[in-house]
């Protein structure tokens, strides 16, 4: 089930992509809860949202081209920051470390930061490149999870029960800032940062989440290939970890850590300039594709 949000004239709504590329629209598919603007309606609705999607699933509902609506990030304002988990792949923590010339140690618990809402676009939308903001701008594809039932403290056992879906995240990274602020959160939420999508797989069409091949492509060369077996700390355990004294609620979106090939560690480094086009894959998901444009540094406070 692959679930998207899309734009339409002045309307924003849910739909569910079908064979042929047509896409259902699924803004009614929740009767008594008037019409619904994005896919986080469905997924804090709860069991009603997953019994709305089975319903609807068997055809009633206008049939959209994709041609006629633009796609943009399935979960497009998130209540909270979307959380993110930082070195998580062996191989990506290794380079890191040989880039910076300083032994590797591999983390013993998770490492968690966050990008607000603002830095969150769709497929096919822009990542603004501001020369006087940043001149290392850099790619990281991830498996994004969303979850689908709340809980604090959730055992790893059961953990992927509170998954509703996944997605494709792209943690689109200034070095520069990230390095000088020493925190990683202002390098990791520039506007435009967080290109998500174009899918939300519902958690049934994904039979493990933890062997999925993702890659990242600029201008069609491979820079990023590795599986999400290769994870330090799998999901049931970023989860049960995240959620420890900390609720997890439905529509809150997690990161869960990049692979090794990012442009910071080339050598020479290659960071990502105007015109580049980015393409972030997950295996059973899509790809997520945007195009890098410099932008003029201007004041905006409108
Ligand atoms: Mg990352």
């Amino acid at each position: 089930m692959r679930l998207v949000t899309f734009r339409q004239q002045n309307r924003t709504a849910p739909g569910l992509l079908l064979e042929g590329g047509r896409v259902l629209d699924l803004s009614d598919c929740l009767p008594g809860k008037g019409k619904l603007t994005s896919l986080i309606d469905i997924v804090r609705a709860g069991e009603e949202g997953e019994a709305g999607l089975r319903q609807a699933a068997k055809g009633a509902g206008a049939k959209l081209d994709l041609k006629d609506i633009r796609l943009i990030a399935p979960i497009p304002w998130p209540r909270k920051n979307v959380f993110c988990v930082g070195r998580n792949y062996v191989e990506h923590v290794a380079v890191g470390f040989r880039a910076r010339g300083t032994e590797m140690k591999l983390p013993e618990y998770a490492q968690f930061f966050t990008k607000p809402p603002t830095a969150i676009i769709g497929p096919d939308t822009d990542i603004p490149l501001d020369a006087e903001v940043t001149e290392k701008l850099d790619y990281e594809v991830e498996l994004g999870v969303v979850i689908g039932k709340r809980g604090r403290n959730i055992p790893r056992e059961t953990a992927l029960a509170h998954v509703f879906g996944y997605t494709v995240i792209n943690d689109v990274t200034a070095r520069d800032l990230q390095r000088r602020h020493e925190q990683w959160f202002k390098g990791k939420s520039l506007d435009g940062t967080c290109p998500m999508g174009p899918y939300l797989v519902h958690r049934s069409a994904i039979a493990d989440p933890q062997s999925l091949d993702l890659s990242l492509r600029v201008n069609g060369e491979r820079r990023q290939s590795s599986n999400t077996k290769h994870m330090i700390f799998d999901l049931r355990t970023i989860i049960a970890s995240l959620s420890e004294g900390l609720t997890l609620e439905p529509g809150d979106v997690i990161a869960t850590g990049t692979p090794s090939g990012v442009g910071f560690a080339m050598d020479p480094p290659r960071f990502l300039k105007d015109g580049d086009v980015v393409e972030a894959e997950v295996e059973g998901i899509g790809i997520l594709r945007n195009t890098v444009r410099h932008i003029l540094h201007r004041v905006d406070v409108g």
